[in-house]
């Protein structure tokens, strides 16, 4: 497995409006003096030392945005976003244009087309308007939001408060996606639901790469042959559906248990929730939050053939440290493949 924290440079689209930029000292004094120039550059090319200032500007935001980006590299994919529980979790996945879940809305979020939204408790859906409205500003498509069947009325419902609210237009595309239907994000990506276990209506999500296989009976043929028989209509070849990554939300651990969430256990990254890491709380504890102990983990180790397993949702009461600690106790077979996603979390140290 292939994991490493990196900064990794990007292109952020236009956020002005909702990030003030932090400027060096150095530049808010060119700024001021530019604006103290302005008679006497007007007519004289101004506009284009003002603009000049303004790209600076532009750069060093996106140089600020860079050093600050967290990105988790595992198994190919570049994971973002941050996840605590009962305040905020978002998970970005900018290989699929997608977020799963929008506690509040993380300015990266914004990029993203596809929302999945796994359940209605606000730590997950609280920033659902702020995101919409946020494309709307910046002319991007309107999203596709994936909710579960049952929540999608209330979720237009909310919009359209937001809309009489606000006087603003919304655009989303709501989609009601039940566990057992697939959905074609693109042509080589489909997402499926699966059901998990919370104290409310909930499911995960796992997105699928499609690829066409040659089939076995035409193996052996060279390309001028397999070319007559695809002329003559013959379907040569196979589709191959792979589990690449599933997003369970907030469950206790008995969606392991569920034959039918097979893919979700295979699938090369399983993102899931351990809210609870310690003795300080019981796994019944657990259990009535509808929620995932650590130890529960452990104990379902033997159905988890994940090439990595990303950890979220921990409680606010933990430290990095505490996190870390915990992760270091889990079986061998285990900890090689998790990792926990601190992010949002404070050091015992600060
Ligand atoms: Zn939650
Ligand atoms: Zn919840």
């Amino acid at each position: 497995m292939h994991i490493s924290l990196s900064n990794l440079a990007f292109k952020t689209p236009q956020l002005f409006p909702l990030h003030q930029p932090i400027f060096p000292p150095k530049l808010l004094h060119h700024q001021v003096s530019t604006q103290s120039h302005v008679n006497v550059l007007k007519g004289s090319g101004y506009l284009s030392e003002i603009s000049k200032k303004i790209d600076n500007e532009e750069q060093y935001r996106i140089a600020r945005s860079q050093v600050n980006r967290k990105v988790l590299d595992l198994e190919g994919y570049s994971i973002e976003g941050l996840s605590v529980g009962g305040q905020e979790t978002c998970i970005i996945i900018p290989e699929f244009k997608c977020n799963f879940d929008i506690g509040r809305c993380p300015s990266r979020a914004i990029n993203q087309n596809f929302l999945f939204i796994t359940h209605a408790h606000l730590d997950h859906i609280g920033g659902l308007p702020m995101y919409v409205a946020s494309r709307g500003l910046f002319n991007l498509k309107p999203p596709t939001v994936f909710v579960p069947p049952c929540i999608k009325e209330d979720v237009e419902k909310l919009l359209d408060i937001h809309r009489t609210m606000g006087q603003v237009e919304l655009n989303a595309e709501v989609v009601a996606l039940d566990v057992g239907e697939t959905y074609e994000i693109r042509n080589n990506l489909v997402v499926r639901p699966f059901r998990t276990q919370h104290v409310i209506p909930s499911q995960g999500y796992v997105v699928y790469s499609i690829r066409k296989k040659l089939r076995k009976q035409y193996a052996h043929l060279n390309g001028k042959q397999i070319e007559k028989l695809k002329k003559a209509g013959a379907e040569i070849t196979d589709t191959i559906l792979s589990p690449e990554v599933a997003f369970t939300g907030d469950t206790t651990p008995d969606f392991m248990l569920d034959p039918c969430n097979s893919d979700a256990l295979r699938a090369k990254i399983l993102i899931t929730e351990a809210t609870f890491l310690d003795d300080s709380f019981s796994i019944d504890h657990a259990r009535q939050r509808g929620h995932t102990h650590l130890f529960e983990i452990i104990a379902n180790a033997e159905w988890i053939r994940n090439k990595a397993v990303l950890l979220t949702h921990f409680s606010p009461r933990y430290t990095i440290e505490d996190i870390r600690q915990a992760a270091s106790k889990l079986q061998s077979r285990l900890s090689a493949k998790v990792v926990p996603l601190t992010e949002g979390f404070k050091s015992m140290y600060t």
